[in-house]
């Protein structure tokens, strides 16, 4: 593991403490793109797994949704950086190579500096196959995953396939630890409770000497988080600067008909989006405009910007995730 070799800045210890001067909570209210920006982060995808339309919905004449996915581009080391290989992965590649094109210098071929997962959902990692001998043939591409998830692509085909014929190149992350990727910027896993059938799951903290980016876009509740880490979300927010988190569901009205038919929703924890904002309602205005709502279902009316509840979420304080998306981590460049 060397992010060195993909001409970066070597990381020093003492970049560590840089990490942990956060920017004040009033720069998350920087307009998108009102600055020049040196480092930032672009929403590629705001939907759950399956997007929209789902299989087996052809009425579904909604707003499309691309499954979530977020890029980071850092302009002052020229790199690039994927979270989440979606099924939408080639969409959402070419859609960073428009804002910022590929260096394809870098290692796999794709210019893309390393591809970090948080975990084997459907929508969180399928998009790795597209960097196999049938599609990009990707030369060493590096891949950051936790431990489990890293064992399971390992033993598992068609992922091993990637492994073994070098297209992809696995980093293992360790929870709760800082991994250095550049001189201003770095990732840190965040283990959260979610149905861990193949891998654990995580989120990430997106480090920079100005501003922090949480990602958490799948988790099973916020109690559990609490419970399990000695954290607290109020206390994780007010640590970062942006939070995209999970807003699965709006309700739990969601999946059932007026006939009162569909599926059994306790049995897909999530939290809410109304619970989570009515947790959230007490802290000042500046703190809650951190909180953008990703991974809607595609039954979540929050889906469309129009309906009652997209302008209810904003009218409450806080933001909706949508694909195009900006915001700035460092300003300059
Ligand atoms: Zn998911
Ligand atoms: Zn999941």
């Amino acid at each position: 593991m060397n992010f060195t070799r993909h001409g970066a800045l070597a990381i020093s210890l003492g970049t560590v403490a840089l990490f942990s001067a956060h920017a004040s909570a009033e720069n998350s209210t920087l307009p998108t793109g009102a600055t020049a920006c040196a480092l930032e982060v672009v929403v590629l995808g705001a939907g759950q797994d399956a997007g929209a339309p789902q299989l087996g919905n052809p009425q579904d004449m909604g707003a499309r949704l691309l499954p979530t996915s977020l890029a980071v581009i850092d302009r002052e080391n020229g790199q690039r950086f994927l979270l989440e290989a979606t099924p939408a992965v080639t969409q959402q590649v070419h859609a960073l190579d428009a804002i910022a094109p590929p260096d394809t210098e870098t290692p796999g071929g794709l210019g893309l500096d390393a591809v970090l997962l948080t975990h084997a959902h459907i929508g969180h990692y399928l998009g790795l196959a597209q960097f196999g001998f049938e599609s990009a043939s990707a030369d060493g591409q590096l891949v950051l995953a936790m431990p489990r998830m890293a064992e399971f692509l390992r033993n598992n085909g068609p992922w091993s396939q990637l492994v073994e014929k070098g297209n992809i190149e696995i980093v293992e992350l360790a929870d709760g630890q800082l991994q250095p990727i550049s001189d201003i910027f770095g990732v840190w896993p965040i283990t959260v409770p979610h149905r861990d059938e193949y891998s654990e799951t995580v989120g990430y903290l997106m480090m920079t000497p100005q501003r922090t980016a949480l990602f958490v876009p799948d988790l099973d509740s916020w109690d559990e988080w609490e419970a399990a880490s000695g954290d607290t979300l109020e206390g994780l927010l007010a640590r970062v600067d942006y939070a995209f988190v999970d807003a699965t569901f709006y309700d739990d009205n969601e999946l059932i008909d007026e006939n009162g038919d569909g599926r059994d929703m306790s049995a897909i924890p999530h939290p809410r989006v109304l619970d989570t904002m009515e947790r959230l309602e007490a802290l000042p205005a500046q703190v809650r405009a951190k909180v953008h709502f990703i991974h809607y279902n595609h039954t979540n009316p929050i889906r469309d910007a129009a309906s009652k509840e997209s302008t209810g979420v904003i009218a409450r304080g806080f933001n909706v995730a949508r694909r195009g998306d900006r915001v700035c981590l460092v300003d300059g460049g």
